[in-house]
């Protein structure tokens, strides 16, 4: 039997961390971007150790989203493709699924029970469900986390962005009174907070997970974890210069990819990974060639 499109992890198998903050992925379907845009600058000959493409030239990855519990609140992070594309794109782009909320339904979670959706970045597989097939809030109660910058970026006149952004979804969401653009780093529910990294895109965010001044008990975990957005969209891509051809801003990238690799392996922060097609979160280790996935 194939397995099922919409996955999430178990409830009785959430990762709990720091401050009693419960999380969970929930895979939300497929795409398929070029492989050689995907890894931009890597030669093909390395980046062949880790994966194959399809018939079609492009890498076989994963929509995961996160669902994450603090406090009696609940923040979904990223909602996928959604459902408003051509179906020449959804073809071009290999999409299966990408529905966040018929995910979140097919698992038996309901959408209007979200309070907070992060978006990492405005790109069509990371902000395409903000809005339903007609326009409406895909997340009715929830309000929707995105950074100033990258709200700018997509009004912006730069043309490499045009046609890139979803500044109509943006816009109806804006409309529905339930955006909140935030700048820099910001908490939304205990233990949970966005902040603003760039690099892939002039606003792109992350989302670190775990109260930083977490007491607790004894027994309590005391584990952190971090978010990715495309800024490492797989654990194939955690060495720092691996950039991407969809990178807006690599230079910048590289280095905020190597002061995050650094804490992240240092801290023994648990890492998600919003494309990666194998189990999560995975740990970052040192070794002598550079940072890579543990295990
Ligand atoms: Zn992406």
């Amino acid at each position: 039997m194939p397995e099922p499109l919409y996955q999430i992890t178990p409830a009785d198998q959430a990762r709990e961390y720091a401050g009693g903050v419960a999380v969970r992925v929930l895979r939300a379907g497929w795409f398929r971007p070029d492989a050689g845009g995907f890894f931009g600058v890597v030669p093909r000959p390395l980046w062949q150790r880790f994966t194959q493409t399809d018939e079609r030239g492009r890498l076989v990855l994963r929509l995961n989203l996160l669902l994450i519990e603090s406090a009696g609140k609940r923040v979904l992070v990223e909602t996928g493709t959604g459902v408003r594309m051509t179906d020449k794109d959804r073809d071009i782009k290999g999409i299966e699924g990408g529905d966040p909320a018929e995910a979140l339904r097919a698992v038996g979670e309901d959408p209007s029970s979200i309070d907070f959706v992060v978006v990492s970045h405005l790109h069509y597989d990371h902000a395409g469900g903000l809005v339903d097939a007609s326009g409406r809030p895909n997340f009715p109660n929830a309000r929707y986390v995105v950074q100033r910058e990258e709200a700018d970026a997509a009004h912006g006149d730069e043309l490499r962005l045009a046609g890139l952004m979803e500044t109509e979804q943006l816009e109806l969401i804006r409309a529905a009174g339930l955006l909140a653009e935030v700048a820099g780093e910001v908490e939304m529910v205990p233990g949970v907070s966005v902040v603003r990294t760039g690099g892939h895109t002039r606003g792109s965010q992350a989302v670190l997970i775990g109260s930083s001044d977490a007491g607790g008990r004894a027994d309590d975990p005391q584990d952190r974890a971090i978010f990715w957005g495309d800024l490492i969209p797989t654990r194939w891509q955690i060495p720092v210069r691996w950039t991407s051809a969809f990178d807006d801003y690599p230079i910048d990238a590289v280095e905020i990819r190597n002061d995050l690799v650094r804490r992240a392996a240092d801290g023994g922060w648990w890492c998600y990974f919003t494309h990666d097609p194998g189990e999560l979160p995975v740990r970052i280790e040192a070794t002598d060639r550079g940072y890579r996935a543990a295990g």
